[in-house]
């Protein structure tokens, strides 16, 4: 049937005056074979969508469509490395919303997830497109900073903080709202740590340090 229809195909195509022949698109033949090429086509172009979608999804984190842990970890481990060949500082930044089982205690975690997803948009509307903002865990994001050395992570890190201090979060239909802070650590390499346990951990702890502060601040370790 294929090279039946093929060689018709050409027949009706070439003709002997090398024009189509009248009747050329209403042969049945070739609108099956239209239809078997389109059909191939779409499919293809299916499949390389659900690749997209399925390469996206193991790299984002579904509520915030931030990225992942996975994608974390080995994105600062890659950023480390071309820091260090090309002899630049990298800030990490790692924030945790302050007080956040208090808000899905009160207002319950559909509005928890809401908050999320906000806080994480207007991180990510804070920073460059060349900085990394992802999600670390529940109510932790990190963002990695290339090329920015201590003093210019921390005046971002205190930008979003204030950003993100004078918002209102809406809670419910009746347009009543609630403020959320933020508390954030900054780590700088080659300062702070040179290998990614070493940064992480410093960031940590200024993330704690901050905490112990009294929260709704940025530190530096
Ligand atoms: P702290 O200021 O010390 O950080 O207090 P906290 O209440 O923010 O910290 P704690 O670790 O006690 O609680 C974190 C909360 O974050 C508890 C958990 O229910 C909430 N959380 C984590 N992931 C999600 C999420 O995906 N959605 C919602 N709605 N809540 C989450
Ligand atoms: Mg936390
Ligand atoms: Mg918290």
């Amino acid at each position: 049937m294929w090279v039946s229809s093929v060689n018709e195909w050409r027949y009706f195509r070439d003709g002997t005056d090398g024009k189509k022949r009248k009747g050329y698109w209403r042969n049945k033949e070739i609108h099956k074979l239209l239809l078997v090429y389109i059909g191939l086509t779409a499919s293809a172009l299916q499949r390389v969508k659900l690749m997209d979608i399925t390469r996206r999804a193991a790299m984002t984190d579904a509520l915030t469509g931030a990225y992942n842990r996975r994608f974390f970890d080995e994105m600062l481990k890659q950023q480390i490395a071309l820091a260090k060949r090309r002899n630049e500082s990298l800030g990490l930044v790692i924030a945790d919303l302050d007080y956040f089982k208090k808000v899905n205690d009160t207002y319950g975690h559909i509005v928890g997830d809401r908050v999320l997803q906000e806080i994480s948009r207007i991180m990510k509307n804070s920073i460059r497109s060349s900085d990394v903002l992802a999600r670390y865990g529940g109510e932790e994001f990190v963002i990695v900073m290339p090329s920015i050395d201590l003093t210019n992570a921390l005046k971002k890190a205190e930008g979003i903080r204030q950003h993100i201090e004078s918002v209102k979060f809406t809670i419910d239909t009746f347009g009543r709202s609630t403020q959320i802070t933020i508390s954030i650590g900054v780590a700088s390499f080659p300062e702070h740590g040179t290998d990614y346990d070493t940064l992480v951990a410093a960031a940590d702890s200024a993330l704690y340090k901050a905490k112990k502060g009294g929260r709704n601040r940025v530190e530096p370790p």
